[in-house]
Parts: C-alpha cells; structure tokens; sequence
C-alpha cells in the first residue's frame, strides 16, 4: 500500500513537472520535480524517526497521529499492538492464576532448576522446609535441607519412592519428600505432613502388639494346663477340677476381649445405630441392680435420679457405656465402699454418673485412661476381670452421641465417671410418649 501511494505521488509529480516543461522550460520543470522529491522523502524519513521513537515504548496509546500512506502503516501497528497486550494480559492471568493455584496447594511444592537451585516455592513448602522466599530464591536445596538421607536421595537419582525426614529446620514434623523431574533437567520437590499418619501406623502397630500380648497370657496358661493333663492321666480329681476351672477363667477373659475388641472395631467403623428413646430412669434402676449383682453385697448402691427425662440415643450403646462405668466402679472400690448412680440435668444438660468411694486415679493418668489398653493398675484390672478397654468403649459411644466423658477423681478418696450430653438430645415426656 505504502509502496504504491509512493509510486503514484512519484508519477504524479513527474507528470505534473512535464506538463509544466512547454511552459517554464526544461530547468524550472527539473526543479519542481526534484523539490517535489525532496519533499517526499523528507515526510518519509520524519515518519520514520517517529516510528523508531514509537518503537522505544510501543503501547496503542502513544501511538503518532498520521495522514496520507503512513496512516496505514500505523493502523495496521496498532491493531498489532492492540492484540499482542491483549494476549500478555490473557497469559499474565493464567500464569496468575496457576501461581494462586500452587500457593493454595495444601501440600509443599518447590520449583527447582536444572542446578537444583530454589526458582519457586509455595507458603506450604515453606512451612515445612523452613524457607524463606526472600532468601532462599536461588539458593542449592542440598544447602537447605541438610538432612544426610535427602542429599543421599538427591544423588542416587531414583526418585520413585519419597524419603520421609524428621526435625527438617527444626521442626516437629515428619516429612515425606519426592522429587518430581520435569522438562528434561528440572525438578519439583513436593513436601507432605506425614505426622499424623505416622502417629496412626505407631498405634496401630502398639494395638496389635497389645492385643497378641493380651492373648498370649491367658493361651500359655490354657496350654500348660492341658499339656499336664495330658501327660499327667492318673491326676487326681481335686487337681483335674481346680485346673479346668483355672482354664475356664482364662476362656472366659479371651472371650470379654474378643467381645470388647468386636464392639470398639464396629464403633469404630462408624456404622450408625438407631436412634431412639432410651428410658434413662429405668435404665438407671436396671444398673442399680447389675452393680449389686456384681458386687455381692459387697458395697453399698444408691440411684439418684434428679429428673425423669429421656434421652434420644441409641439403646444397646448407652447400655454398655453406663454398664462400664458401673463395673469398674464395683471393681476399682474396696470392699465397704459406696457407689451412686446418678441421672440428673446441670445446667440444662443431662447427666449420667457413676460415683464410687473406690481408690481414685492420680491426675496424672486420667488424660489417658480412655486410650485402648491402658490401665493404672494392671494387676488390678486383671485379677478383677478386666480388658483394658473399657472406657475406650466409653469414650467412643459418648463421641457419638455428641456427650462428653467427663472423669474427677481424688486418690485414695474414690471417682466419679460422667456422661455429659448435649441439650439436644433430651426428650420432653410427650415426645418421649410419642416415640414410643
Ligand atoms: P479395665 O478393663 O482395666 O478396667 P478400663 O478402660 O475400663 O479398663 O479402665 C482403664 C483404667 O482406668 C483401669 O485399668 C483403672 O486403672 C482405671 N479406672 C477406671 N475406672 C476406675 C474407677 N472407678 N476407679 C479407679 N480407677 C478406675
């Protein structure tokens, strides 16, 4: 375009020139066209030092204002220009929003170069390896995690499996790191909190290793038993009932773990029981009767019931947890002492408890008496039937129905258990008659 309005002023002027010759002659016509040519290229070349200056900052906006050929030169500039910010604008917006995306990560990620050099890394690696951004950008990673295993990791060159790390910056965490090679020569290292899972495998290996333990004892003691009767055919009869009896004890504490164990897993697997009205007074008076059963006289019981409300629960549950509390109540109080079973409302909140005039926990120990097999006193618990898990039962069955367990407990001076449920959870008398 340019190139032709060109041409055509050319033969325009050199037209106008000869049309001019007949009358001013061969000189003025030359002149007039080398004036007209000069002219020309003066308008080219100032239009041409407006687009180099143009080109030092190239926005639409400063963008010279032009006539005649070069307006189309400019426009075509312009809408060039116009396009291209509207694709840095696109590009910069992506690249924005896959940064949010990576600082959001809730796992760590850092970008590295082909030197393993620091290029990028999000809050969360940050957290975990202890970077700083400010610093650390450009820094080897060997240089920031100093850990022998990682820079065994880093050059063995196999990264399909991570690399778990304790106390990275001094931290608490136990980390799991990967290396992640990408783009031929980069890296990503991606960090992850493994703390939690750790802990889980730790107690779920300690629980196995308790359960084999708790069976081990009463196995050894049914085995010995039969090996002798076995080897020992002429025994008399007294010896013979004595043994079987022992070995009947030891059956039975197999069978209360193996049942207790079977109720923790079911509560733990989470499988939801009916819900319905439990008559917590008529419980209350069932349990009463129980913990005479069990304490043959030994201690004295007393119900007291503030309140005849109902509970929405799920009956079976409730049973076993108060049935627990209760038993440990007559086992864990010496012979003489009380227990009182109560059902009453504090502060709007229904309340069952089991205290007893028994031998206490010192403070100490009462954060962990729900966890699974712990016991104050092993021998204890043992002698007087007991699995080591009931208040981890307890515990579970309170969780949930929203209920807090609540323990307070004076060495030497006795305890008392509480169930403490949410308001929610109490049933008026007529909704309790109509959900009969
Ligand atoms: P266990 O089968 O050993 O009784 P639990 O989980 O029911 O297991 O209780 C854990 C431990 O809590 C018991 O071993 C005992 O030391 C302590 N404990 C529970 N209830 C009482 C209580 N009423 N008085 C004193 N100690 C108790």
């Amino acid at each position: 375009m340019l190139l032709w309005r060109s041409a055509l002023l050319l033969a325009g002027i050199s037209l106008m020139g000869l049309l001019f010759q007949p009358f001013f002659g061969w000189s003025t016509t030359l002149l007039v066209i080398i004036a007209g040519l000069v002219g020309m290229l003066a308008y080219h070349l100032y239009n041409l030092h407006r687009l180099n200056r143009w080109l030092n900052d190239p926005t639409p906006q400063s963008i010279p204002e032009t006539m005649g050929s070069w307006d189309a030169v400019y426009s075509k500039l312009y809408r060039m220009v116009r396009a291209q910010g509207k694709n840095q604008r696109m590009l910069s917006a992506a690249l924005d929003r896959f940064v949010a995306a990576g600082e959001a990560m809730p796992e760590g990620v850092v970008v590295m170069d082909e030197e393993d050099r620091i290029e990028w890394c999000n809050p969360r690696s940050m957290q975990h390896l202890g970077l700083d951004r400010k610093k650390d950008l450009g820094q080897h990673i060997a240089y920031l995690v100093r850990q022998p295993a990682f820079q065994q990791y880093l050059l063995n060159q196999d990264y399909s499996q991570p690399v778990v790390l304790r106390h990275v910056a001094g931290n608490d965490f136990v980390l799991s790191l990967q290396l992640v090679p990408f783009d031929s020569t980069r890296k990503l290292l991606l960090t992850r909190d493994i703390t939690q899972l750790e802990r889980i495998q730790t107690v779920h290996r300690d629980f196995v290793a308790n359960v084999s333990h708790e069976l081990r004892t009463p196995l050894t003691v049914v085995g010995g038993f039969l090996e002798t009767l076995l080897d020992m055919p002429e025994l008399d009869a007294a010896t013979r009932e004595a043994q079987l009896k022992l070995m009947f004890e030891q059956t039975q504490r197999m069978q209360r773990l193996v049942e207790d164990l079977l109720t923790l897993s079911r509560l733990e697997n989470g499988v939801e029981g009916r819900e319905e009205r439990v008559d917590t007074p008529a419980l209350l008076q069932q349990l009463a009767s129980d913990a005479e059963g069990l304490s043959q006289g030994r201690h004295t019981v007393s119900v007291m019931k503030e309140t005849d409300l109902c509970v929405r629960g799920n009956y079976d549950e409730l049973h076993s947890a108060f049935g627990n509390l209760v038993s440990n109540a007559v086992r864990y109080t010496p012979d003489g002492g009380h227990i009182t079973l109560s059902w009453q409302l504090e502060h709007g909140y229904p309340v069952f408890s089991v205290t007893d005039t028994g031998l206490g926990v010192e403070a100490q120990h009462i954060p962990r008496l729900t966890e699974r097999f712990y016991r104050v006193d092993r021998g204890r618990s043992r002698t007087t039937g007991g699995t080591g898990l009931g208040l981890a039962i307890v515990k579970h069955i309170a969780q949930r129905h929203q209920a807090k367990l609540e323990v307070k407990s004076e060495i030497g001076a006795g305890s008392c258990f509480a169930i403490v449920f949410p308001a929610n959870r109490l049933l008026e008398m007529e909704d309790a008659i109509l959900a009969k």
